[in-house]
């Protein structure tokens, strides 16, 4: 017998028809001999439209009342797959995040996992139901309601997946697979029936929006096969798994982009040891996450330094930055939140040497300017205009062939 873990997100349970038709699904896979772990998000916007409620009410309505709040969203989807479940002749029992024991961390809309008991679980596997656990929430180590930050349904799933050793953790959702780029910017993106987990990762960090980076992290530490399909169409979507040393690797697997990013750059700054490490750790004490850096060659003993922050802290960050140029005694810092970031991924890049080169190349020959540029040993980004992006983009994918 085998163990199926179904995720299923906002869209896929977005009102009633589509709710009885994950269900009809769900009860297929139980009744063709497999035992069945559901994991649902909250139905269509829902977890938007609480935030919005909770803006309305307070000003700064963060921490434990909201967790409270938000976590309403999928407990009301549990409830309803369940009876829709039920309601076909298959046993299902719903439970939340704290009933099927996802024990996490303190931090209010941001908790991490420290542990899954899961008892409840396979009691109700054991005895022949169903069980579907409410996504992105759990209980902390001091008895409170807790997210597992935006997204999360996924991480839910793959940590559920991980728990049980199921045999394959599929992901629902309204597009088909991972595609070699955003099929609404490269109308001919092609599926991938094949990625590798650090591929996903990859492509999750640098604006892959199919699955959330925390689940495919997760994903890799434990060894869970993932199975990115849609629920629209049920048809066979992307296996994101361990690399396989006997396949060989597609050089490039996806064009990604991502415009949810700012630069700031600090100007004349002293070029003196322990600069750049005082910047820095200011920021990080802050929580606020810096990406790409970039130091320039330094001129009479100083030098410029940018480096790119999610747009939605920079205001945040400017009372941080005014204390840090005046620490550090540079000249002012600017920050541009007109540039986006393209990136190509790629297993097969370790092994083919040129790749950055036809990336530069192609950018150029598109009057595309370059501002920055990072590398990891799969992966090469440039961050650009963001009115440009969306060219660099259908560029790329053409340079390298990816289409169908
Ligand atoms: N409902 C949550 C969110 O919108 C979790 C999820 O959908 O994965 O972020
Ligand atoms: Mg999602």
């Amino acid at each position: 017998m085998a163990l199926i873990v179904q995720k299923y997100g906002g869209t896929s349970v977005g009102d009633p028809d589509r709710i009885r038709a994950v269900a009809d699904h769900i009860a297929r896979t139980a009744r063709a001999g497999n035992q069945v772990i559901v994991t649902v998000s909250a139905m269509g916007k829902t977890t938007d439209d609480l935030i919005r409620l909770a803006n309305d009410v307070a000003h700064d309505p963060r921490g434990r009342e909201m967790d409270m709040l938000l976590t309403a969203g999928e407990r009301i989807s549990i409830a309803l797959v369940s009876m829709a479940v039920n309601d076909l002749g298959v046993p299902a029992l719903s439970f939340t995040g704290s009933q099927a024991g996802i024990v996490t961390d303190t931090e209010h809309g941001n908790a991490k996992i420290v542990e899954i008991k899961g008892d409840r679980i396979k009691e109700a596997l054991d005895s022949g139901n169903v069980a579907v656990v409410a996504g992105f929430q759990g209980v902390s180590t001091a008895k409170e309601i807790v997210t597992l930050g935006r997204g999360a349904s996924d991480l839910t799933a793959v940590a559920m997946a991980a728990r049980f050793g199921a045999d394959a953790c599929e992901i629902y959702t309204d597009v088909e697979g991972v595609y070699t780029a955003d099929p609404r910017i490269v109308p001919n993106a092609r599926k991938q029936s094949r990625i590798t987990l650090e591929e996903m990762l990859e492509m999750a960090a640098t604006g892959g929006r199919v699955l959330a980076l925390r689940s495919v992290e997760y994903a890799r530490n434990h060894g869970v096969k993932i199975h990115v399909r849609s629920s629209f169409t049920w048809a066979p979507g992307t296996w994101v798994e361990e690399e396989n040393p006997n396949m060989e690797q597609a050089i490039i697997s996806g064009v990604t982009h991502d415009a949810s990013e700012a630069k700031i750059t600090i100007e004349q700054v002293p070029d003196q040891p322990g600069v750049a490490g005082k910047v820095f750790r200011s920021l990080a004490d802050e929580m606020v996450n810096v990406d790409m850096i970039v130091q320039n060659v330094s001129t009479a003993g100083h030098t410029d330094i940018s480096f790119t922050i999610p747009r939605v802290d920079v205001t945040r960050s400017a009372p941080i930055m005014d204390k840090i140029v005046a620490e550090i005694d540079a000249a002012g810092y600017q920050t541009d939140d007109s540039i986006a970031r393209v990136s190509l991924v790629g297993a097969g890049m370790k092994t083919h040497p040129g790749v950055a080169a036809t990336m530069f190349e192609t950018l150029a020959n598109n009057d595309i300017n370059i501002e920055m540029i990072s590398t990891s040993t799969i992966r090469v980004s440039c961050v650009v205009r963001e009115s440009d992006v969306e060219r660099a983009v259908v560029a790329l994918h053409d340079a390298f062939e990816l289409g169908v």
